[in-house]
């Protein structure tokens, strides 16, 4: 590749780096028996790259906001929801954004502090929320009916939770249905233009004195970054006219919400976070002069492009003429692709039995999973070098919303998942982040235990009520 410039691309850029590192992890993978005939799919992180991202994102808002803003960086869990993962963004100056009571127990476990965590779910229960508010995690409440909730257990007595309302501003949608969150329906926050709702909005605020901080999470995969900019915009508006009417700076921080769209097309890193942080200087100036702190809850765009899940191809065939490499990678680690093809496609890279990346000539072939469906594919007509029995296939920028977020089809088992680094004195280091699950397991988790639970269910020649 050789279109890129700058930081982003281009030969001896960040993405060729990162192109270069995940080479030498497949090849160690092999070389080290991480991947191999008994172990035909695993899950790659790559721990520099984690680290780039991170510090991008922090260098991306330092550079655009006033000095001594807060700022608080929280990783939307949902996007890769392993404690090593988040541990290693809380070491990097990065807290959580967490929207079940999963996700939260899982930024607890990684060490993650109520005041670095944001709590935003659409469904939180009575208890979920109380958990919340006596920890000290800030919330957002999405709809009336919760802040009633919140409310109730404030009357009780005082906490430390930052706490605010979801708002959405209704801009519009992207290209993909299924994640714009900001159409006229969506189903998330107070629909902003909805007769009535402003209003209620601000009288909420004057109302309730406690509530210091407005969010809004208006981008995802496929919207543009002017668009999130336009969400943004409106919800500083929207903050403006509250503290205006309060007469006084009641809300104090913005939580802008994440949904930078992942360049899944190439190596290059586009749009940056420095982009992003730059449109919205433009678009948005009073959100960057110190008035307001900052919450960010950016997800896909800092671990996509570091994760790759890697397959064994265990036959190679032809049908009607096409090469199929059937591999161990389908539907349950690239879910999204295999039933949405168009909205997610995904790279493959194709490399030899001993992890080394298969030179040309390029063949038009599929490459599908292990999944007993016809349309389990990862890749459908793909120009690739022909794929082989005992090559291997990675699937690549699957660092988020893939591989960690298993779909137990076939009851095909969660593959490991390991994290790697370059040693000091040379070749690849690998930590597990998550063991593969067992067979046991797979057992264990489809009712093993209660093997007999339905056949002894009274209910044998339909008695039921006597
Ligand atoms: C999913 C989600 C995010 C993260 O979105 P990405 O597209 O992964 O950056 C942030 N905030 C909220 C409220 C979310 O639901």
């Amino acid at each position: 590749m050789s279109g890129g410039t700058g930081m982003s691309g281009g030969p001896g850029g960040i993405g060729a780096r990162r192109a270069a590192r995940r080479d030498e992890a497949v090849r160690a993978a092999v070389e080290q028996g991480l991947l191999g005939p008994g172990t035909s799919i695993v899950g790659l992180l790559d721990v520099t790259g984690i680290r780039e991202s991170a510090a991008a994102l922090r260098a991306a808002f330092e550079a655009v906001t006033a000095p001594g803003t807060p700022v608080l960086h929280a990783f939307a869990v949902k996007a890769s929801p392993l404690v090593p993962v988040v541990r290693l963004l809380h070491e990097e100056g990065i807290g959580a954004e967490v929207a079940s009571p999963g996700e939260l127990a899982l930024a607890r476990a990684a060490g993650v502090p109520p005041e670095r965590t944001v709590l935003d779910s659409p469904a939180k229960t009575p208890d979920e929320l109380r958990e919340a508010l006596t920890l000290g995690v800030a919330v957002n409440a999405d709809n009336p009916q919760e802040l009633e909730r919140v409310d109730a257990l404030m009357a009780e007595g005082t906490s430390a939770s930052p706490l605010g309302i979801r708002v959405n501003p209704q801009i519009g949608g992207g290209s993909i249905e299924a994640l714009s969150t900001a159409t006229a329906t969506s189903k998330f926050g107070v629909a902003l233009r909805d007769e009535g709702a402003r209003e209620w909005v601000v009288r909420a605020y004057l109302d309730r004195p406690w509530l210091t901080r407005l969010h809004a999470h208006t981008g995802s995969q496929g919207i543009p970054l002017s668009l999130m900019a336009e969400g943004v915009a409106e919800t500083y508006a929207l903050a403006e006219e509250i503290n205006e009417r309060a007469g006084r700076r009641q809300v104090d921080t913005l939580d802008i919400g994440g949904g930078l769209p992942v360049n899944f097309a190439s190596d290059e890193t586009t749009p940056t976070f420095a982009d992003y942080a730059r449109v919205l200087r433009e678009a948005v100036p009073g959100l960057f002069d110190g008035r307001y702190g900052l919450v960010t809850e950016f997800g896909r765009s800092l671990l996509a492009e570091h994760g790759a899940v890697v397959a064994r191809v265990e036959y190679a065939k032809s049908a009607g003429g096409r090469p199929v490499a059937v591999t161990h990678a389908g539907v349950q680690v690239a879910t999204r692709t295999v039933y949405a093809p168009g909205a997610w496609p995904l790279r493959i890279a194709a490399y030899d039995g001993k992890g080394l990346p298969k030179q040309g000539p390029d063949v038009v072939q599929d490459v599908a999973g292990p999944a007993c469906f016809a349309g389990d594919l990862l890749a459908v007509g793909r120009a690739l070098p022909r794929l082989e029995q005992g090559d291997y296939a990675a699937a690549l920028d699957t660092g988020a919303y893939y591989f960690a977020h298993h779909y137990a089809y076939n009851s095909l088992a969660r593959p490991a998942v390991h994290g790697f680094a370059g040693r000091a004195g040379g070749g690849v280091a690998f930590a597990t982040v998550r063991e593969a699950q067992t067979v046991d397991e797979i057992v264990a988790e489809a009712g093993g235990e209660h093997a007999a639970a339905l056949t002894d269910l009274a209910g044998r020649g339909g008695s039921a009520g006597s």
